[in-house]
């Protein structure tokens, strides 16, 4: 590796060098662990050094070269398994490394913070269920065979590690792990796997991103794979897809390196709505038809008790039969998403014109801040630049006071509409508090607004 810069800078030099003091006088137990280091670059913690060391080399004008073709990703995945071999790592390195929890009945999570960790762990067993090669899925293979293979096919280098933020596996694959039917010799990271894996489980996801549309795609896969409900309603929703929209999802899929399979493209399909994402063609920002299938399927998902969010944002209580249990034990994954938007956000169905008419609100709420933000700024203007005239002191008052009226008024205004739209109402001539007031009463400020 070879670091070069035009304007050499000590300082700047010293940073990038000192990425990789953590590298220095590696071992096997500080390999994974690395206590030395900030809690959030303890996740493999060599390898996020070098990240760091790229990242730093960017910023300060270095380009940080390779002998050969490669780039900083396939770099970091190739040392990492470098590194997993040469300190002969063991799976109880791994084990401590996993954190699973059943995310819903029968269906395990495995959470891990590291990308490394986590893609090294499933890339066997993720191919193994559906690469898109049928000399790979279903069939015993070695990493290193595996590593040729993508090469050739993506035409770069092996990134697999940084590429995927989630996996999904059934719980036959993990049988099929265990049995030397996906390679008979096993790796560190899935004899760690095995060894937490619960025999009664019966599809495995994994993640480490905190974000929560790569946990709900998971999910939905998980739920498509073990409620019988859920796969009936979401496969019934496809079928109201055009043939001609299924198959612009599918191209999209396979560009993105899924395997032409129905069921596995089904699959994906209602898990990336389920995520809210909707393939599209080239240049398409939106398809009713499509919207409408994906508003669908989202319900399904939230039907059937998970990521319930009921009014006000809580959770939905548990109650007794299934149902309740499954919304018991999502109830952490709510507060997640609670804490995220601060209680302030509630999801709805994106259904008809749902977002376009909340966003409309929004920039009518903004054009009464605007106004309400200029009258005040001409307040404190005349106070202050024409001062002495005791006319202007209370013009300026005057004005400040409207203008926080505006304010006040335009939020209400904002959290009205906000309820008439989720209602289904809205006054069409007068605006949400005309329709409040008592007849024969028309509000100034909402005719201003309507009229103009
Ligand atoms: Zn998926």
């Amino acid at each position: 590796m070879l670091v070069t810069t035009e304007d050499l800078s000590l300082s700047a030099v010293a940073e990038v060098l000192s990425c990789f003091q953590p590298l220095q006088g590696l071992e096997r137990q500080s390999f994974l662990s690395a206590p030395k280091l900030p809690r959030l670059l303890r996740a493999v913690p060599p390898a996020s050094a070098l990240c760091k060391t790229f990242a730093a080399a960017k910023v300060h004008g270095y380009r940080v070269a390779f002998s050969g073709p490669c780039r900083c990703e396939e770099f970091v995945c190739s040392y990492f398994d470098a590194m997993c071999e040469d300190l002969q790592l063991k799976s109880c390195d791994f084990e401590k490394l996993y954190l699973l929890h059943e995310a819903l009945p029968s269906v395990y999570s495995l959470h891990t913070d590291s990308r490394l960790v986590l893609g090294s762990t499933f890339v066997r067993i993720q191919e193994y269920y559906e690469s898109p090669d049928a000399q790979i899925r279903h069939h015993a293979f070695e990493l290193d065979q595996y590593k040729d293979w993508y090469r050739k096919r993506h035409g770069k280098g092996f990134d697999y590690y940084l590429e995927w933020p989630g996996f999904n596996v059934p719980s036959w694959v993990l049988n099929d792990l265990r049995d030397g039917k996906v390679g008979c010799k096993l790796r560190p990271q899935e004899e760690a796997l095995l060894k937490v894996w619960p025999s009664c489980g019966q599809y495995l996801i994994g993640s480490c991103e905190e974000d929560m549309e790569t946990l709900q795609h998971e999910m939905a896969h998980g739920l498509y794979a073990t409620n019988e409900a859920y796969r009936e309603a979401v496969t019934q929703s496809l079928e109201d897809l055009p043939q001609g929209r299924w198959q612009v999802s599918r191209q999209r899929l396979l560009e993105l390196g899924y395997a032409d399979d129905p069921a596995i493209l089904n699959d994906e399909i209602q898990a990336y709505m389920v995520e809210g994402k909707c393939f599209y063609e080239e240049g398409e920002l939106d398809c009713p038809i499509t919207g409408e299938v994906q508003a669908a399927i989202r319900r399904s998902f939230e039907d059937d008790g998970y990521m319930r969010i009921e009014e006000g944002g809580n959770p939905a209580a548990p109650a007794s039969g299934s149902k309740g249990r499954k919304a018991h034990e999502h109830a952490k994954y709510h507060c997640n998403r609670t804490m995220i938007n601060f209680g302030l956000s509630k999801q709805v169905p994106n259904k008809d014109s749902t977002a376009r008419d909340h966003l409309a609100n929004e920039r009518t709420f903004l054009a009464w801040l605007r106004t309400g933000l200029a009258l005040s700024g001409a307040g404190f203007g005349v106070i202050k630049f024409l001062p002495g005239v005791s006319t202007n002191l209370i013009l300026g008052f005057f004005l400040i006071g409207v203008g926080i009226c505006v304010l006040a008024f335009g939020a209400l205004r904002y959290f009205d509409v906000m309820e008439a739209l989720e209602n289904g109402v809205f006054a069409i001539d007068t605006g949400v508090l005309a329709s409040r007031s008592p007849p024969g009463m028309t509000n100034p400020f909402v005719a201003l607004m309507t009229r103009s």
